[in-house]
């Protein structure tokens, strides 16, 4: 009998507010979610490895892997573009697997017209002053590159409507426990389990 879909989950929000560090706490705790790895054109920041945090690749590569329908979604942020690997990710969901993709808000956008049925998480600074503190925090960037994040940033608040939950992350544990809840809650929703019958009894 053919496996049910795995649901893919987005998690997105503005930037600094700690997308990728839940990324990383998620995956270290919860092993049965297939975590996308995506392909970026940025240099790796130190400690960074090819294949682990993104796939490094060149501006012609990222745009030949465009014209080729080999993304998912793409997008260009601060000068460099992000995309998710098509294949990998519908390779999964088709094996029954449940995957995480953690991009930026227009990517996320993208996700949502192509996949309506996925589950859409915003991750939210627990204030703007705390999302300063983040970014200044980081000491990699310069200071227009700051300001620039902090508008990008803004914007990205604003589209907090496009999303089925929101998750404060005022501690990286407990935002990571919210997002757990999220996926348990919506392995329990009527639709799915509904669906689920349906197929069991057009089977018999
Ligand atoms: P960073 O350069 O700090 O690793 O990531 C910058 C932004 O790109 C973050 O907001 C991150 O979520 C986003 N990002 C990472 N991978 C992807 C992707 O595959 N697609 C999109 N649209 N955004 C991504």
């Amino acid at each position: 009998m053919k496996k049910e879909r795995g649901i893919l989950f987005v998690l997105s929000g503005p930037s600094g507010v700690g997308k990728g560090t839940v990324n990383r706490s998620l995956r270290n705790q919860w092993n049965e979610l297939e975590y996308s790895i995506s392909v970026t054109t940025r240099q790796p920041r130190e400690g960074e490895q090819d294949g682990v945090d993104y796939f490094y690749k060149s501006r012609e590569t990222f745009e030949k892997m465009i014209e080729q329908n080999e993304l998912l979604e793409w997008a260009e942020y601060v000068g460099n573009y992000y995309g998710t690997p098509l294949q990998y990710v519908e390779h999964s969901l088709q094996n029954g697997k449940d995957v995480l993709l953690e991009i930026e808000v227009q990517g996320a956008l993208q996700v949502r017209k192509l996949v309506p049925e996925g589950v859409f998480i915003f991750l939210v600074p627990p204030s703007l002053d705390e999302l300063r503190n983040r970014i200044v925090g980081r000491g990699t960037e310069t200071d227009d590159l700051i300001e620039n994040r902090m508008l990008v940033a803004r914007e990205e608040l604003e589209m907090m409507d496009h999303y089925d939950y929101v998750v404060e992350n005022d501690e990286i544990q407990s935002a990571c426990e919210r997002i757990k809840a999220i996926a348990k809650a919506e392995h329990c929703k009527k639709d799915r389990i509904k669906k689920q019958y349906l197929r069991l009894l057009e089977v018999e």
